[in-house]
């Protein structure tokens, strides 16, 4: 290994730690032709070039990368020179898009993190609200947040190139922050979910200093943007790492900045049942993901949301509303609730609360009913729900077995199988108030309970 020590402008000096070719498990063929292509254009063109950040990371874990990003010395401008196929993005900070198709390599000139006086960064309450300076290889390293994210992989050589201790730490998975661990929190909470969410998606273990200070600052989560939030949400839980990082978050005291209400609801439910639930829901998500088969948000925050769902209807019940105004209001105000810290888009949480809504329909055998409840969009992820509810009470296997069937059957087998039920109970009635009972099958239930 080559080592220099360079006085980076952040006043801690960092040893430069090549890693050669022979010494690391990079190899051409595991990236994308594309990114290779920009990389050995700027490389001719007499610029330097690398591929950074998680692709590095990933491809040294032996992951597969989603995105290859360049880290360069030449400016957007001179990048767009290089590239018919680019475009120019960001008014803050710009960066080069060299589009191939559907892929995108992003190019980024090395930043720097250092506040030259330009005004051109600006640290409100010490949180980063612009990032605006161009600087060496080295600024842009450390301005990186995890060691692991840090590392640079020179076309020039094929070495990794590595300012701040990130291979060792990736070769022992391990997440750590650069610099002081408060103060980057501080800077950026959302740090906090991303330390979380990338030892999930790693197998990573996060190093004890980085770790320390997540439950005590987990409360500045909450001046994070809610829209940052909401895209930070989906990846840690429709990535195929779900289960991982619920617990992570429950660990590190985050579950109850994000979801105050469900952690509230979890706490409080002593048997575990909503929380085996969640679990077997994320499980399931997992499983699809692997699978390549679709997952849909509409559908995760149902699960994460439906413990506080459940605890606010029982509330409103207890205040005597009526079952099916108590399930409205309970969707309505929990949807509410949870927009104040993350930015849940209408057309997730409508189908969010249809999904919740459609379960009390589940116990209904009428004929009219039944077939509305079949027909509705939302009929197939409201019953894969009803499958998860098991889970967590065993109270609907009947339901299942009903709708499992109903939806196999064709129009008229299963108007027969809804005679012959309703048959069966008019028989069980006779003599015992029969239009009393009927009245009630005909409303729907309050079949959400506290499970
Ligand atoms: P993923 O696998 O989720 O894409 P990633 O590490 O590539 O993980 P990105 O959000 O794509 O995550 O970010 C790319 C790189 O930018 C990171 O590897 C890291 O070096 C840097 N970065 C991202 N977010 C931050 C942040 N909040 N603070 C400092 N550096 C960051
Ligand atoms: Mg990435």
């Amino acid at each position: 290994m080559g080592s220099a020590t360079i006085n980076s402008p952040v006043t801690t000096p960092f040893t430069l730690h090549v890693i050669p070719r022979d010494q690391h498990t990079i190899s051409r063929k595991d990236i994308s032709p594309n990114a290779l292509r920009v990389l050995y254009r700027l490389r001719e063109s007499g610029f330097g070039a690398y591929l950074v950040g998680g692709a590095v990371r990933d491809l040294l874990v032996d992951g597969r990368p989603k995105d290859f990003d360049v880290a360069t010395d030449a400016t957007p401008e001179q990048v767009k020179q290089l590239f018919r196929n680019c475009r120019l993005i960001g008014r803050r900070f710009r960066l080069a898009h060299v589009v191939f198709g559907r892929e995108i390599i992003e190019v980024a000139t090395f930043r720097a993190n250092s506040d030259d006086g330009s005004g051109d960064r600006e640290v409100e309450n010490g949180m980063l609200v612009r990032d605006n300076v161009y600087g060496s290889i080295e600024d842009d390293a450390v301005r990186r947040d995890f060691t692991c994210n840090a590392l640079y992989y020179a076309i020039e050589d094929f070495s990794v190139r590595d300012y701040v201790g990130g291979f060792e730490d990736v070769m022992a998975r391990r997440m750590r922050l650069i610099g002081d661990p408060e103060q980057r929190y501080r800077e950026d909470p959302v740090r906090m979910l991303r330390a979380v969410r990338l030892a999930a998606k790693l197998g990573f273990e996060i190093d004890g200093p980085t770790a320390e200070p997540i439950p005590r600052l987990a409360t500045l989560l909450n001046e994070a943007a809610p829209a940052r939030l909401f895209e930070e949400v989906l990846k840690l839980f429709l990535a195929g790492h779900g289960v991982a990082s619920f617990e992570g978050l429950e660990r590190y005291g985050l579950l109850q900045v994000l979801f105050p209400e469900s952690a509230a609801a979890l706490k409080s439910n002593r048997t575990g049942a909503l929380r085996r639930m969640v679990i077997a829901g994320l499980r399931s998500t997992d499983e699809r993901v692997a699978n390549d088969e679709p997952v849909s948000p509409a559908f995760l925050f149902a699960l994460l949301l439906w413990p506080a769902f459940c605890r606010t209807l029982i509330g409103l019940q207890k205040q005597g509303l009526a079952p099916e105004e108590a399930q409205r209001r309970a969707a309505d105000r929990v949807t509410l609730h949870q927009l104040s810290t993350i930015a849940l888009p209408r057309r997730f949480s409508l189908p969010m609360q249809e999904i919740w809504l459609l379960q009390s329909r589940f116990a209904s055998r009428q004929r009219k009913r039944v077939f509305r409840t079949l027909t509705h969009p939302r009929f197939r992820a409201a019953f894969d729900f009803l499958v998860l509810r098991q889970v967590a009470s065993p109270e609907h296997e009947q339901d299942i077995a009903f709708w499992q069937e109903a939806q196999q059957q064709n129009g008229r087998e299963l108007e027969s199988s809804l005679e012959s039920i309703h048959a069966e109970v008019d028989a069980e009635q006779d003599g015992e108030a029969p239009r009393r009972r009927r009245r009630r099958r005909r409303r729907p239930g309050g079949a959400v309970s506290g499970e």
